[in-house]
């Protein structure tokens, strides 16, 4: 069992950041990671979009994510996207999934150098004293206890429903840009 928390999605948890290969689809269109998809979802601009979606790495996606328009009210909603992107990722690839119920019962944390203190916890002296929010590590852990209950109930049923199997052929390749998201 996994105690001591988690506190930096790199080496052997990089698998944790959205920076990691993991194709998901947003909107009829496929991304390459949940970053890209994350931030083609900040806009309702199709062209901006398109040209996140075929970003070479999440960073460069990341980057241009910072100047589109957002769309209406994205604020209120951006959690719940990055919400229902993470289930996406964990659920249709299942080694990723396998992976996080592994980390349980640890606590996750986004931790980072780029004051980003939304998503993670940034560990640097300025930032000392602030609490992260970590709402990436609190989303994850999230839906790690969902599928802990959806793994116990499937142990006392005989039918379990398939998933789709979206990874295969070893596309779930971690790159090597460093992590995360803030707006
Ligand atoms: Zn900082």
């Amino acid at each position: 069992m996994h105690t001591e928390p988690i506190h930096s999605f790199t080496s052997g948890y990089r698998f944790l950041s959205n920076f990691f290969s993991s194709p998901v689809s947003y909107d009829g269109w496929m991304y390459p990671t949940v970053e890209h998809a994350y931030q083609a979802a900040k806009t309702d601009d199709q062209m901006m979009r398109e040209v996140i979606r075929k970003c070479k790495t999440p960073s460069g996606a990341k980057h241009i994510g910072r100047h589109v328009r957002l769309k209406f009210e994205w604020d209120k909603v951006k959690v719940q996207e990055m919400r229902v992107l993470l289930r996406q990722k964990f659920l249709t690839h299942k080694d990723l999934r396998g992976r996080l119920l592994s980390t349980w019962p640890a606590e996750l944390i986004e931790g980072n150098w780029w004051h980003g203190n939304f998503w993670g916890v940034c560990g640097c002296v300025d930032c000392e004293g602030k609490s992260g929010l970590n709402t990436l590590g609190k989303l994850l852990m999230e839906i790690r206890e969902e599928f802990r209950n959806e793994q116990q109930e499937s142990t006392t049923q005989t039918t379990v429903p398939s998933e789709e199997e979206v990874c295969d052929k070893g596309t779930c390749v971690g790159s090597t840009e460093s992590s995360n998201t803030e707006r």
